[in-house]
């Protein structure tokens, strides 16, 4: 078998600082920004001379958390709530031969200071540290299909869940002034429900806890209501 060797052009800096609770595909939670710093060899205003022009990008990555675990030609999609079984090239799953994402975000800004070279995207579904292997202009023209159709992911996901906050985490997101829109940034990913599917039926509350930037957020989950109950820095 053929094999070929491939370079990152750069990693991303993401306020996902693990994986859980990250939502499954771009632009469901337009808060979650990054940064995707190039690599030395790449970092130069040449290699993105015409970018701003577009709106969107397409960036290919590897899911470097997950790539050496193996894959299976058969994998449950979350949409079907962890029963159904569909292959793995009928789905986004991150187990796959390769380990390559790919992922259509917003292109907020170019950034050259100090001789680095940096994206600034908002609504990313990545990690921080993630790879990224190539970026593309997103055309509309051609990747928009309004006459297309998919299967059991065919609309955008529900979100159902309402969520709150403790006087504790209210008063935190106040007093901390570096992220504005942090308030709004975890309703929404707690509004994709990142519980995994087979937690979703149980009827007792649960309690959750995720990274986000240099954030530790804990919640608890009652049905089709969180609660945020504490929020601490790292
Ligand atoms: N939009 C991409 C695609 O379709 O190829 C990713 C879809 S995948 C279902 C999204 C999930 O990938 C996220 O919810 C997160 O858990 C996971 N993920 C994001 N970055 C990753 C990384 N670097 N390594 C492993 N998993 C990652």
């Amino acid at each position: 078998m053929q094999s070929y060797q491939i370079q990152p052009i750069g990693f991303i800096q993401s306020p996902y600082k693990q994986k859980f609770a990250i939502p499954r595909q771009p632009r469901l939670v337009p808060q979650a920004k990054a940064k995707l710093v190039f690599c030395e060899d790449f970092s130069r205003e040449e290699f993105v001379r015409g970018i701003e022009e577009f709106s969107h990008l397409w960036l290919l990555f590897r899911f470097h958390e997950t790539a050496d675990k193996g894959y299976s030609a058969l994998v449950r999609p979350p949409r079907l709530g962890g029963n159904e079984r569909k292959g793995v090239f009928a789905t986004r799953a991150t187990f796959r031969p390769n380990g390559i994402g790919m992922s259509a975000v917003k292109l907020e800004g170019v950034e050259y200071k100090n001789g680095q070279l940096a994206l600034l995207l908002s609504g990313i579904d990545l990690l921080d540290g993630t790879p990224i292997v190539d970026i593309k202009p997103y055309l509309p023209y051609s990747d928009a299909m309004t006459d297309a159709s998919a299967g059991f992911a065919d609309t955008r996901p529900e979100t159902p869940m309402t969520v709150e906050f403790s006087d504790q985490a209210s008063d935190f997101l106040v007093k901390q002034t570096q992220y504005p829109d942090l308030r709004e940034f975890i309703t929404n990913v707690l509004k994709q429900d990142p519980r995994p599917a087979y937690k979703k039926q149980k009827q007792q509350t649960q309690f959750y806890g995720m990274s986000l930037y240099e954030f530790n957020i804990r919640w608890q989950v009652d049905e089709q209501h969180n609660k945020v109950i504490e929020i601490t820095h790292e």
